[in-house]
């Protein structure tokens, strides 16, 4: 059987300790041993979030939480401005318009990050705005969002900022309290090196204040409903009880590496991915002020086909990145640094990605990326 290498922007690859408490027995989840893990992971998602306030766990893919982020703090004509710079910052501007929201959407050109004097603008002109909804990072175009800086621009205002940070959470830096960031958005299958079925929402005072108003319809994505079962240490429905036990594990990892060390690490990775495809004559896609150290966005070179690339990779040496999405599908390649990856791994993706450009037709070195990456590698 070929090894199957992911480097793929979710899911990501599992830690074999992961895999381990994945093929153990189920417990039930109205249990003591239940309720103990559910209480250590709440904790642990604290730290890696970098926060003080509720962190709700929900059984569902990563846009379930997105969907409770809009649906529990809004109503139908409530005013919103969306940050938006690639197909899931569209997600935001979709999701309001399905609740009747009306969305002030910032169209960032893909690839570069928004302004802050864009959404100060909107601010001073509009003031009725209710939340401010961005993307941490932006999976399709390999950019993250300074979040930091708007934020501030934000803070001693009524405005909610909502991060989707179903990308990014782990591994880039992201500090939830410090940056006045009120819901953030998280996912299982990316940073947490989990499989898919787990979101995650946290909630400031200042964001469950404006809940108490919230009309939009909710049932099963109620996050209300969720903490009141929370502070009982359970959850509403039944949760994904293998996931939870798996999440406990991989945020056991996290703390014991450290928070920091892991946006360093992941950083120093991704550095090496843009150095070897420099050196294989390759752009990448991403302004570089902006380019995320989770995922590297590279244009596949002209009269190469980019979703060809990607299948021989996968198909005959066993090495998955992604493409691009929409409009990018064919013209970018994005390695993902996230999760559990180290250098050996992006060393291998590069290797296979200069074997298949190299047998396509693009003309370079071979190994020049591999070296460039090397050098970053071994820097100490
Ligand atoms: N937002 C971002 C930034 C993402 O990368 C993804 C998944 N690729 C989503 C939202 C959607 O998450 P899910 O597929 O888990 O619903």
């Amino acid at each position: 059987m070929k090894r199957n290498l992911l480097l793929t922007p979710g899911p990501t690859q599992l830690p074999a300790r992961i895999c381990q408490v994945l093929g153990e027995p189920i417990i039930h989840h109205r249990t003591p041993q239940f309720q103990g893990v559910l209480k250590e992971v709440t904790e642990g998602l604290q730290y890696v979030f970098q926060t003080k306030n509720d962190v709700l766990i929900l059984t569902s893919s990563g846009t379930g939480g997105m969907e409770a982020a809009v649906s529990n703090f809004l109503s139908p004509h409530d005013q919103v401005i969306v940050l938006e710079g690639g197909k899931f910052g569209e997600r935001w501007t979709e999701l309001c318009q399905m609740y009747g929201i009306k969305a002030h959407v910032i169209k960032v050109p893909w690839g570069k990050a928004g302004a802050v004097s864009d959404i100060k603008k909107i601010l001073g002109a509009q003031k009725e705005i209710k939340a401010l909804f961005v993307t941490l990072v932006e999976t399709s175009t390999g950019v993250t969002t300074d979040v930091r800086a708007i934020g501030e621009a934000l803070s001693g205002t009524n405005v909610i900022l909502v991060v989707d940070a179903i990308s990014g959470l782990g591994a880039v830096e992201l500090r939830t309290d410090e940056w006045n960031v009120d819901v953030v958005v998280a996912g299982s299958q990316k940073g947490l090196m989990l499989p898919p079925g787990l979101a995650f929402v946290s909630v400031s005072p200042k964001a469950w204040a404006l809940a108490e108003k919230s009309t939009c319809p909710k049932y099963y994505f109620h996050l209300k409903a969720a903490k009141k079962a929370a502070q009982k240490t359970d959850t509403p429905f039944t949760p994904a009880i293998g996931i939870i036990m798996a999440l406990n594990e991989s945020l056991l990892l996290i703390k014991n590496e450290g928070i920091e060390k892991l946006w360093a690490r992941y950083a120093r990775l991704a550095q090496g991915t843009r150095a070897a495809a420099r050196a294989m004559g390759l752009s990448l896609y991403a302004d570089p002020a902006c380019a995320s150290h989770a995922v590297t966005a590279i244009q596949v070179p002209s009269g190469i086909d980019g979703e060809k690339l990607t299948k021989i990779m996968r198909d005959t040496y066993g090495v998955t990145i992604a493409g691009g999405q929409e409009e990018l599908k064919g013209k970018i390649v994005r390695i993902c640094q996230m999760g559990c990856v180290d250098e050996f791994d992006i060393l291998t993706g590069i290797a296979c990605l200069e074997k298949v450009l190299h047998e396509m037709g693009h003309q370079f070195t071979l190994g020049s990326g591999l070296a460039a990456a090397q050098k970053i590698y071994n820097q100490k």
